[in-house]
């Protein structure tokens, strides 16, 4: 097979060797469900607790405050439906963003539709929700506010330590989604202030279906998967341990080599960006410049067909994004593009690139000559062109 450039590591990436070995035996000669008495399930019990202990160590929390779920969508959806319905009592408001994920977006659609009340922000031209916007929307009745870490799309990273300072002020209970996040940048739940957090292996080199919510102790939440006593009755069903091993391992060498990674990405996305911008005319840098994630290329091309553009990037091997894998199919720009300003064909004309451990500068490069050629070829055959941006 030919050489496969992929950039599409914010989508998905896939599993370390180390990982992957580090699994293998949980599927096989230990495979004791972790709730038995005897001694093949204390086995998989102890794997639970150590890798617990791991995934907490990480972001700087207690091995109590994290319970593994099915990954970032179910860890997003344990935070918000849980503290929104345990803490109902006390109001039915929630504050969050238009470019959160889906996974957050949608549980908060399904939330109104159940009796509470949201609030989406808006952002500005970079992806940003300021401290006071958060503080202006706030009401007597708001209980949550749930605000991404780093944007799976733009990749903005955003300032959560100053949303934190004005939730904690007013008691309120403050989510962060760090999907994009954990494994690229460092994530500290005591410097952030956060009360929550979502995670997911398969964004930084663990297995798909495995995640984990992280929970500060004293937050009231309530289980929606009921069942079995896992997960301290948070989160019923016999436990994917082999995930969870993976998961832990995964974070492991994810946090050990944060700098050296981040940095290497940097250059990548340096380089593609500086040259993008110096030699395709009418296009645009999606996202804030510096506060993005390492490995993160979003770019409109104006007059393009941000699809035609991935198939024709396909035919030279390389795997990247229009957007964010759960919109793309449909012919909905993406909801990220709009909500920072860009009209619908400007949206639509989108790409995005995720550098990851696998790419090289050869990789940027080629990447750069073969965009510079197909976006000239696709504009002079484009019944959209125009003029400037
Ligand atoms: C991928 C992603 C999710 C969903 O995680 P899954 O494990 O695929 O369910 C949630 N939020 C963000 C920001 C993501 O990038």
């Amino acid at each position: 097979m030919e050489k496969i450039i992929y950039v599409d590591h914010s989508a998905t990436t896939y599993v370390k060797k180390e990982v992957l070995e580090e699994m293998l035996p949980y599927f096989t000669e230990k495979y004791g469900n972790a709730s038995s008495p005897y001694k093949i399930g204390g086995i998989s019990k102890n794997a639970i607790e150590n890798a617990r202990k791991k995934v907490a160590k990480a972001i700087n929390a207690h091995s109590e405050e994290i319970y593994f779920t099915a990954g970032g969508s179910e860890a997003d959806n344990l935070i918000i439906r849980g503290i929104a319905m345990a803490n109902r009592n006390k109001g039915n408001h929630i504050i969050t963003s238009k470019i959160e994920h889906l996974a957050v977006l949608n549980t908060c659609k399904a939330l109104e539709r159940q009796g509470f009340e949201v609030t989406y922000l808006d952002v500005d031209e970079n992806g940003f929700v300021t401290a006071s916007q958060i503080r202006d929307a706030i009401k007597d009745t708001t209980i949550l506010v749930s605000i991404m870490l780093a944007n799976n799309e733009i990749g903005t990273i955003q300032d959560i330590q100053e949303i934190s300072k004005v939730t904690k002020f007013k008691g309120i209970y403050l989510h962060t989604d760090a999907v994009q996040a954990i494994g690229s940048v460092p994530v500290d739940v005591e410097a952030l202030g956060i009360d929550a957090l979502s995670m997911s292996a398969h964004k930084f080199y663990g297995p798909k279906g495995i995640g984990a919510a992280y929970i500060r102790k004293g937050v009231k939440f309530d289980s929606h998967i009921t069942g079995g006593h896992q997960e301290k009755n948070k989160r019923a069903g016999t436990e994917n341990v082999p995930g969870i091993v993976g998961m832990a391992k995964a974070i492991e060498i994810a946090t050990t080599n944060i700098e050296e990674y981040s940095e290497k990405l940097i250059e990548l996305r340096e380089y593609t960006i500086n040259r993008i911008l110096e030699e395709i005319p009418n296009i645009k840098i999606n996202g804030d410049r510096n506060k993005r994630l390492p490995g993160n290329v979003n770019i409109s091309f104006k007059g393009i067909e941000g699809e035609s553009l991935l198939l024709m990037l396909d035919m030279k091997n390389i795997e990247a994004s229009s957007g964010s894998a759960c919109t793309s199919g449909s012919l909905d720009p993406s909801h990220v593009l709009l909500a920072i300003g860009l009209k619908h064909e400007v949206a639509h004309g989108s790409l995005r690139i995720s550098f990851g451990d696998c790419n090289t500068m050869e990789d940027a490069i080629y990447i750069v000559d073969c965009l510079k050629e197909i976006v000239q070829r696709l504009r002079e055959i484009s019944p959209l062109n125009s003029n400037n941006m």
